[in-house]
């Protein structure tokens, strides 16, 4: 995808820094005029991306989340990323209810939250080091409403 315009910020990996993730990356992709739907969606799928940064990610706490958005045309391309523990096997833990956590404190629903919401979820390797995902998601024009048509 060719960027016309992107936004990159690093934040520590805790769980008050959801909401600001949430709102970060929605706030940035107004400028494409989505619907509200579309902007509900987006945030659920990065507050589940960020929330297992935060609950997977570093076991022995502090760490760094990092989260890339670009915009280009009506898409947007959603990175969030951490150098933590990795996940050992992805395509595992990309099955519905697939958790690595007790039954009563995770469903293992993230990743198919995050599939439902988006067009495309990539997951691999954060090069030596922790865990990318990758979202990708065009705006329906369609649904759009602009204000002051
Ligand atoms: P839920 O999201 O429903 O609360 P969950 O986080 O366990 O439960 P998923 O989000 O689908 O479910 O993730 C599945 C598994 O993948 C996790 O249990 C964890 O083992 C692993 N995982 C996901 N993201 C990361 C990450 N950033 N770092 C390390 N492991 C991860
Ligand atoms: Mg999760």
């Amino acid at each position: 995808m060719k960027t016309n315009n992107f936004m990159e910020v690093v934040f520590k990996a805790e769980s008050v820094n959801e909401g600001f993730a949430r709102v970060c990356v929605a706030s940035f992709c107004v400028q494409l005029n989505p619907s509200i739907d579309e902007l509900t969606d987006i945030k659920t799928a990065v507050s589940e991306a960020v929330t297992n940064a935060v609950v997977h990610a570093y076991p022995r706490g502090n760490g760094l989340v990092r989260l890339r958005c670009e915009l280009e045309g009506n898409s947007v391309k959603i990175e969030i990323s951490d150098e933590g523990v990795g996940i050992k096997n992805i395509e595992k833990a990309r099955e519905p209810f697939f958790t690595t956590k007790p039954a009563e404190e995770r469903s293992g629903m993230g990743f198919a939250v995050m599939e439902s919401f988006m067009d495309k979820v990539e997951v691999e390797k954060n090069g030596l080091k922790g865990t990318k995902v990758t979202m990708y998601k065009d705006f329906n024009a369609n649904s759009r409403v602009v204000v002051g048509e």
